[in-house]
């Protein structure tokens, strides 16, 4: 079968002939629908030998949707047939974190070589992937599978980020999102659909802004000298009261703490490599909270995939064969994606 791997670190990616993997124990063999790409693949390609725990060659694809075909003697939990997302921060399987769905906060992360499905384990830019168990799987029904493989961590990663600050979103409070990518855009959409907030966009790019009005923001700005001011503005002066940072750069973060409310949530969602000094006292807002949130658990999966199945959610993509990788991947580098690029490899 056809697969996308990573065979050298700063190397690209190349499109390579492997062998379909035979489920054996509570293994499950997915047929892929679609697969997703994502920055932190990106991040992935380019890292240098060393910096991550990873062995090469694997195969990338860490957003997966597809049809379970084959079974291993061992696996409960899912039938052959069923339409499928892969939750995808695999961890040990065994710590108390990992039992209850929350292996992208698995206690013995620090000990495993990969970081889940596509990260250091062969993940779904493939015709085919192997998944190690029944529990990392979460039933999607009719969902159209570019629509759903998104979910699995642009949709997981935006719902668990807000689930930790929505304590924040009641009547009357202003939410911020800055970054109106993949991620953003469904963060604007789950803001909408689950918090009463009033929700604003920050973004460099003027089709972000206009990505962010049509899914549901109720202004848009771009990030210039006075955008903080214009945001202090615009909440009648009292701040923000969460923000939600797609990109994790030094200029995100400064304008991130400059905008929020005292007892205000910041939720760091992107590896933008940014700094933020804690000083007490200093310059952060009194009661200013932090939270650094890693993808989602399962459980929350299921919320999302629920979410859209419904209709809140409406993932923007762009749609590629899965031999047209390597242009995705350059559209990607280059910024030029609008909402998610998805490869389909049937
Ligand atoms: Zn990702
Ligand atoms: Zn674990």
């Amino acid at each position: 079968m056809k697969a996308v791997r990573l065979t050298g670190w700063g190397r690209e990616p190349t499109l390579a002939d492997v062998g379909c993997p035979l489920p054996r124990g509570t293994e499950v063999l997915v047929r892929v629908e679609a697969a997703g790409l994502c920055h932190s693949d990106v991040h992935v390609i380019d890292a240098a030998r060393g910096a991550l725990p990873y062995r090469l060659p694997f195969t990338l694809g860490h957003e997966v949707a597809g049809r379970v075909t084959a079974l291993g003697p061992d696996v409960e939990g899912t039938v052959a047939g069923e339409r499928v997302v892969v939750h995808g921060p695999w961890g040990c399987g065994n710590c108390a974190r990992c039992a209850a769905g929350r292996d992208n906060y698995c206690d013995r992360r620090g000990d495993l070589d990969w970081h889940g499905l596509g990260l250091g384990r062969d993940g779904g830019m493939a015709e085919y992937v192997l998944v190690p168990s029944a529990r990392h799987l979460v039933p999607i029904g009719g969902l159209p599978a570019a629509q759903a493989a998104p979910l699995s961590d642009a949709g997981l990663t935006s719902y668990h980020a807000l689930a930790g600050v929505r304590h924040a979103l009641g009547e009357g409070t202003t939410a911020l999102v800055i970054g109106v990518g993949g991620l953003g855009h469904l963060a604007v959409q789950i803001l909408r659909a689950t918090t009463p907030s009033r929700v604003l966009a920050v973004d460099i790019r003027e089709e972000a802004l206009e990505l962010a009005l049509r899914y549901g923001a109720h202004d848009g700005m771009p990030m210039r000298a006075d955008t903080a001011r214009m945001l202090r503005v615009g909440t009648g002066g009292v701040g923000v009261d969460a923000v939600l940072d797609f990109v994790g750069s030094e200029a995100t973060l400064a304008l991130a703490v400059e905008v929020l409310r005292p007892g205000g949530e910041l939720a760091v969602v992107g590896s933008g490599g940014g700094r933020l000094t804690v000083r007490k006292p200093g310059f952060l807002p009194a009661g200013f909270r932090l939270s650094l949130p890693f993808w989602g658990t399962r459980p929350e999966l299921a919320e999302v995939i629920a979410l859209a199945r419904s209709g809140a959610l409406h993932v923007e993509t762009e749609q590629f064969p899965l031999s047209a990788a390597p242009e995705a991947f350059g559209r990607l580098r280059q910024g030029r994606v609008r909402g998610r690029a998805v490869l389909l490899p049937g």
